[in-house]
Parts: C-alpha cells; sequence; structure tokens
C-alpha cells in the first residue's frame, strides 16, 4: 500500500500512525510485521513520543545544529546536501511488529514522518506480512 503525505515546510514532522495503523488493520492479520519504508533521499521515517510533538520540532533543531546548511560538496549540484545527511543519519523505513492484529507500539510511540527538503509530495510504503 503506498500512502501519500503532502508536505507544507522545509523542515516538518507529520504523524502518520492512522494512516499506517489503517493499512495494519486491513491487512486482516493476527501476528506479523509492518514495514514503513520513504522511497526518498530527503525525507526519513522515525517512531518517538506523540504525546508532545514538541519532540518533533526538538529533533529538527537537533540535526540543524548537527548538520549546518550550505557547506556540502552536494550542495554544489542542487543545494541540499544537508537534507540528504539528515535524511541518511534516520533512515528510510522502520519495521514495527504487528499483535494481535494492531501495530505493537508502545504507548507513547508514534510513527512520524520526517520532511527534510519540502514541501513536497511525498510517499510512504507500508506493507504488512
Ligand atoms: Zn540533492
Amino acid at each position: 500500500m503506498e500512502l501519500k503525505v503532502r508536505t507544507n515546510k522545509k523542515c516538518e514532522v507529520i504523524d502518520i500512525t492512522p494512516q499506517v495503523s489503517e493499512v495494519v488493520r486491513s491487512a486482516d492479520i493476527g501476528e506479523g510485521m509492518c514495514c514503513v519504508f520513504v522511497p526518498h533521499a530527503t525525507a526519513a521515517v522515525v517512531i518517538n513520543e506523540n504525546d508532545d510533538m514538541q519532540i518533533g520540532e526538538d529533533l529538527l533543531d537537533a540535526l540543524e545544529r548537527i548538520v549546518p546548511e550550505g557547506v556540502w560538496r552536494h550542495d554544489k549540484v542542487d543545494s541540499n546536501g544537508a537534507a540528504h545527511l539528515k535524511s541518511a543519519m534516520l533512515g528510510p523505513s522502520e519495521t514495527i511488529p504487528v499483535l494481535n492484529g494492531r501495530l505493537a507500539l508502545g504507548t507513547w510511540q508514534s510513527v512520524i514522518f520526517v520532511e527534510l527538503d519540502g514541501p513536497r509530495d511525498r510517499k510512504v510504503i507500508v506493507t504488512v506480512k
């Protein structure tokens, strides 16, 4: 299943847990694995705190401190070297166990899409086996 995510800012976090949970529900399996994969080189997916979404803003700020803009070789190609590096650090996928037909996320965990070079129309591929 392919989800569509429209981002609105250069860097942004979007909670996609409801959409991923819906894919898992419709797969109708009791136990298995759910893979959430972002087919982009300047975006990522992470699992983290959902109750206080300031954590998402903090994540973006932390990445900004670690990876400054405009100082990379790739910036001579298309000016988004920092976004590629941040994406590589976070990674393109997460795998979540499915138990009793539902994502076995912890109480405070959500599946979060991370835009690092938006705004863009993005895809998220979700497979359940
Ligand atoms: Zn690039």
